[in-house]
């Protein structure tokens, strides 16, 4: 800043505080799997941003509970609601409970996920199965039950959590997995096309290698040597936290990216081993 005399003054920190937002401020959204990891972080981001957050788990419902206590002690409105993603009756009765508590819901993270390990040869039907219904089915019941009121007020975001191994990454024993994230990949631009139309955002996220229980398997040696490596592949030399993929669905359920949609955003620190085709 440049004073009428020429002299560069500090810049003007007497702004006024009243005309201060959060990005979601008066939002109601909707996070899946909000009760650890990826998901829980970015509930607690929404809160930050004035947001009311439903916090979604199917299992571990003393940590969605106490995510609920803490933003709420924090002065945001939270509330967990138990449904297992993969029962379209259970995702319509949690949207429903929503609509009746806050009348609205303006985002939606479809964040939900398990991974079953295995390759081509090894992995079980059941599994295989498993991973359908909550990564895939899961995101269709939530899309599902949410849009027709997010079109009725032609406005609504919808971010889904896809992985890198949609990309084609080459870790071990994640094929089926792989498959199941690219079907994501795909499914966000269709969601895109057919509701953007009536004011729905529709965008996917990539996260490359997040520590958090998922990806906290093994022995402590060998979870130390798996982030080493996955460290290794990245350009920024780290692994991620949930926070770095909570900071870009913040950034998508926004209405910064109110112009965005049909994308797919890789929060990754930048992994090379799938980067060249002619390395
Ligand atoms: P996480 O720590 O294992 O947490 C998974 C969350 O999903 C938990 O809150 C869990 O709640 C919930 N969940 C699982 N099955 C559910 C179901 N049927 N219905 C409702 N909620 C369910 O996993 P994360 O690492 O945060 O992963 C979150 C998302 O990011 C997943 O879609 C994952 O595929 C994706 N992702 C993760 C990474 C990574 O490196 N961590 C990388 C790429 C993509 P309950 O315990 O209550 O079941």
């Amino acid at each position: 800043m440049v004073n009428p005399g020429g002299v560069p003054s500090r810049p003007d920190m007497s702004y006024d505080r009243s005309v201060m937002r959060g990005r979601l401020d008066g939002k109601v959204t909707l996070v899946t799997g909000a009760s650890r990891g990826i998901g829980r972080a970015t509930a607690l981001a929404f809160a930050r941003q004035g947001a009311a957050v439903v916090v979604n788990y199917s299992k571990a419902h003393e940590q969605a509970q106490r995510l609920v206590d803490d933003i709420q002690k924090a002065g945001a409105q939270a509330v967990a609601i138990r449904a297992d993603v993969a029962s379209r009756t259970e995702v319509r009765a949690m949207v429903e409970g929503t609509l009746a508590r806050w009348g609205r819901i303006d985002v939606l993270v479809n964040n939900a996920g398990i991974l079953h390990r295995g390759n081509i040869l090894t992995l079980a039907e059941e599994n295989l199965d498993e991973m359908i219904a909550v990564n895939l089915k899961g995101m269709i019941h939530c899309a599902q039950a949410v849009a027709p009121h997010m079109m009725k007020r032609r406005y609504g975001k919808i971010v889904n959590i896809a992985s890198i191994a949609a990309l084609g990454t080459t870790m071990a024993d994640t094929t089926p997995y792989a498959a199941v994230k690219a079907s994501i990949v795909a499914l966000t631009k269709r969601f895109a096309l057919e509701l953007g139309p009536h004011g729905i955002n529709v965008n996917a996220i990539c996260p490359g290698f997040i520590r958090t229980d998922m990806t906290s398997v093994g022995t402590p040696q060998e979870l130390d040597a798996r982030v080493l490596s996955m460290a290794g592949r990245a350009m920024l030399g780290r692994v991620g936290a949930p926070e770095d993929v909570a900071a870009a669905a913040l950034f998508l359920a926004s209405d910064e990216a109110s112009f965005i949609t049909a994308q797919v955003l890789t929060v990754d620190g930048g992994r090379m081993d799938f980067l060249s085709h002619s390395g």
